[in-house]
């Protein structure tokens, strides 16, 4: 199915660096309470009000989030068979500490109740503050002016902190803030949809600790299995020229203080508050005393500073990382509001990952998918390398248990990596869409590929990367055999490949062609360390006792790698039955029956030819070189035919190819709906959670679909394309230590060498030495 893609009207106000919401529509508020999300990493906040919403027929989704922190709960099957996995993983929804209430007298100031006179929503993405300005009248007719911040610190990684200040604007009388750490918070239960995920069956914590003194209060949860303390601290400070009195509580899991200011006409009342979260198997009182450096620290440096820091740490990030588009408005906002959640959502610290939906939502449990290998790592990779290591070395953490995984699915040798996961171990309860996608495995070994290609940190590939690379080509080897049936040629049966609409089946291409990438990756990984690095070669061949022969065998599985062919049709077949389905009915299926894994059995999708996302076509971008532009154009039509798009990983992925063989108002179309995906809830599941997968593969869109940027054998190259709506793109690309700078009009495409050594590039299959600057028609 082509995806028609035409500028929808917009909800957010379009702009270069904002996003802004003009009005408060209760029908839109979950969609952006994930918009205006903020985080940095660890903490995540949805971008909800300090004081909650009353009226409950339209609740908003509270949600505190921190990256890695995470609750089990029994996953029961109706019937139980070996090797499913018995303990789901769940993000939990921590407590909320930056909430804050307020009456005015005997009312309550509700975004819900009374009249709301002007009101505006707003994050500039180089100052990530969350802001909201309005003008509020109450049923009584009150009218206040309030004006809120919000900061997930990037610096400092445990601090949030809000800033909440009301003007009484026609009235003298009391006003009350109350302001509150509340624990009382609950997961999201599970919906009929496999993207939320079912829920824990109980509230994940238990209070062990509550205390309030005169201007400290602190929460202390545990987990209930698995034992992390999660500690949320907060100081606050109220400044004001009225008179007022304050108050401590403590009431069950929520503790708090009340101010009662005897508010005057005109005059501002400002309360800012700290808040501190830190997980951890530690004892209250070291988390205690940790949470108060970071938070003497943060009010010695106060909120204006705070956010001065937030300025100067995104200043760099945009500096190494924005895409312009000059002539496209919307499409700007788009591409930059991605750049910003992925970086509001990617663990920096090697122990954490990136969620499927950041940190701004419970889609997918908080799970990490091998949405980081495929499209987050490559979006980091040309602009901050040191993320995308952190990212490797999350998976390195994991390979013991990934070993683990391998032997309980009966591999004698090797690591199987979890398809969905927080801690290391496979939690997907739905096995054919789950564990059976096997390629997660030659993600991961792909990304060190790519890694490896762009900074050449062999430190990293003889400390961890050559490990991974060696346990997952042993896999492969123990999964396939030489099958005499089909000349002797290795295949591999009983996988998933990336279209969750087919499963299990035989010789899935993609994962094939795949895995041979990987295990000649490996093989020749283990033929340059026995040349140039014998002893450490020697010591991890010792530590996991890998045999000579097992080298040869990963190269001779790849040189007979089986890849499905029909001459028929002149394609790749998706595996060795997909063409041998009926095609599903597109033309009579209802829209509304879209996405189909909602509306209909598994088996009903899998007995057709219908992919849910790109499979091979993902093939045609990831190892471009080894196909013919006959080829890529065949399988492109073929499978564009059939394929949904219901994933969000697929139309990137299309739009890359389309570009690629020159389809390029097709591309476009593609991009328009990855790049404004989330802004315009193309999906119609933001509220969920944005898609950081696609987030990414907006940048891939760009760099290596528009520009057309490869990195093969050592060479960096570049075919841009310049749509006609736009006037010029530019986007900067870190490489080998040099930092490039790529601009690209109608005219002339501008290679900038800003950083580093001069260099070798290919521009539209020509070999150039960029030394300052290239300028090239
Ligand atoms: C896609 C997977 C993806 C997951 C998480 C699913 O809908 O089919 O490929 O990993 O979402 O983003």
């Amino acid at each position: 199915m082509r995806l028609k893609a035409v500028h929808t009207k917009p909800y957010y106000r379009i702009d270069e660096w904002e996003i802004i919401e003009d009005s408060f529509d209760p029908d839109r508020n979950l969609h952006s309470e994930t918009i205006f999300s903020v985080g940095n990493g660890f903490i995540g906040i949805r971008g909800t009000f300090e004081e909650g919403l009353e009226d409950d027929t339209k609740p908003g989704a509270e949600g505190t989030f921190l990256n890695g922190v995470y609750e089990e709960g029994t996953i029961r099957y109706g019937e139980m068979a070996h090797g499913f996995p018995e303990k789901r993983q769940t993000m939990i929804n921590a407590a909320n500490g930056k909430k804050i209430m307020l009456r005015l007298d005997n009312e309550i100031f509700n975004m819900q109740a009374g009249n709301i006179i002007d009101y505006k929503r707003f994050i500039n993405m180089n100052e990530g503050i969350l802001k909201r300005n309005l003008t509020w009248q109450s049923p009584m007719g009150k009218q206040i002016r309030l004006e809120t911040e919000r900061i997930v610190s990037f610096k400092r990684r445990n601090l949030a902190a809000v800033r909440y200040k009301v003007t009484p604007l026609n009235f003298d009388g009391m006003i009350k803030i109350i302001s509150e750490i509340d624990g009382d918070t609950k997961n999201a239960l599970g919906e009929k949809d496999p993207r939320i995920g079912s829920g824990l069956e109980e509230g994940a914590f238990y209070t062990v600790q509550t205390m309030a003194d005169s201007e400290t209060a602190a929460l202390f949860q545990r987990t209930k299995r698995t034992g992390i303390t999660v500690a949320c601290v907060a100081k606050g400070a109220l400044r004001t020229e009225c008179s007022y009195t304050s108050d401590k509580y403590i009431r069950g899991d929520r503790v708090g203080y009340e101010y009662t200011i005897a508010g005057q006409k005109g005059k501002a009342i400002e309360y800012t508050k700290f808040i501190v979260y830190e997980a951890s198997e530690e004892s209250c009182s070291s988390l205690m005393s940790y949470a108060l450096k970071v938070l003497e620290s943060a009010l010695e440096t106060g909120f204006d500073e705070l956010a001065r820091e937030q300025y100067e740490f995104l200043s760099d990030y945009w500096y190494r990382s924005d895409i312009e588009i000059i002539g496209d408005v919307a499409l700007q906002q788009a591409i930059r509001f991605n750049l910003f959640h992925l970086l509001q959502s990617v663990g920096r610290d090697g122990k954490t990952n990136i969620c499927a939906k950041g940190l701004t939502g419970e889609g997918y449990e908080g799970h990490y998918f091998w949405d980081t290998e495929m499209y987050i790592i490559p979006a980091f990779l040309y602009s901050n390398p040191d993320i995308s290591r952190k990212l490797l070395e999350y998976r390195y953490g994991t390979l013991d248990k990934a070993r683990e995984r391998a032997r309980e699915m009966s591999h004698k040798k090797g690591a199987l990596f979890p398809w969905r996961t927080i801690n290391g171990e496979e939690c997907s309860g739905y096995f054919p869409a789950g564990t059976a996608q096997y390629h997660i495995n030659a993600a991961i070994a792909h990304a060190i590929k790519n890694y490896m290609e762009a900074t050449q940190d062999e430190g990293f590939l003889l400390s961890f990367g050559a490990e991974i690379l060696f346990e997952t080509a042993r896999l492969w080897a123990d999964l396939g055999y030489f099958n005499a049936n089909k000349d002797g040629k290795f295949c591999i049966n009983c996988v998933t490949g990336p279209d969750e609409y087919t499963a299990i089946v035989n010789n899935n291409f993609y994962t094939n062609i795949m895995a041979k990438d990987n295990l000649e990756y490996a093989h020749n990984t283990a033929v340059w360390m026995r040349e140039y690095h014998r002893p450490e070669y020697d010591k991890l061949a010792a530590e996991i006792g890998l045999e000579p022969e097992e080298t040869e065998l990963w190269k001779l599985a790849a040189d007979n790698m089986y890849l499905p062919y029909s001459e028929k049709h002149g394609i790749h077949m998706q595996d060795d039955t997909f063409l041998d389905k009926k095609v599903w009915d597109f033309e009579n299926v209802p829209k509304e029956n879209y996405p189909l894994l909602l509306h209909y059995h598994p088996l009903v999708i899998y007995r057709h030819q219908v992919c849910k996302q790109a499979d091979v076509v993902l093939a045609l971008f990831l190892l471009g070189h080894k196909f013919s532009l006959e080829q890529k154009r065949r399988d492109y039509e073929y499978y564009e035919q059939v394929t949904t798009h219901d994933s969000s990983l697929s139309a990137c992925i299309f739009s890359i190819v389309a570009n690629d063989i020159g389809y390029h108002e097709e591309a476009y179309d593609y991009f328009i709906k990855t790049a404004r995906m989330d802004l315009d809830d193309y999906q119609g599941n933001t509220h969920h959670g944005v898609h950081t997968a696609n987030m990414a593969g907006s940048w891939m869109c760009i760099v290596n679909g528009f520009a057309g940027m490869r990195v093969y054998d050592d060479i960096l190259s570049f075919k841009p394309y310049i749509h006609p709506d736009w006037k010029s793109y530019s986007f900067k690309i870190t490489y080998r230590g040099r930092l490039i700078k790529l601009t690209i009009s109608s005219s002339e495409v501008s290679y900038e060498l800003l950083e580093g050594n001069e260099l070798e590039i290919t521009h539209r299959d020509k070999k150039y030495r960029l030394k300052d600057r290239l300028i090239l028609k």
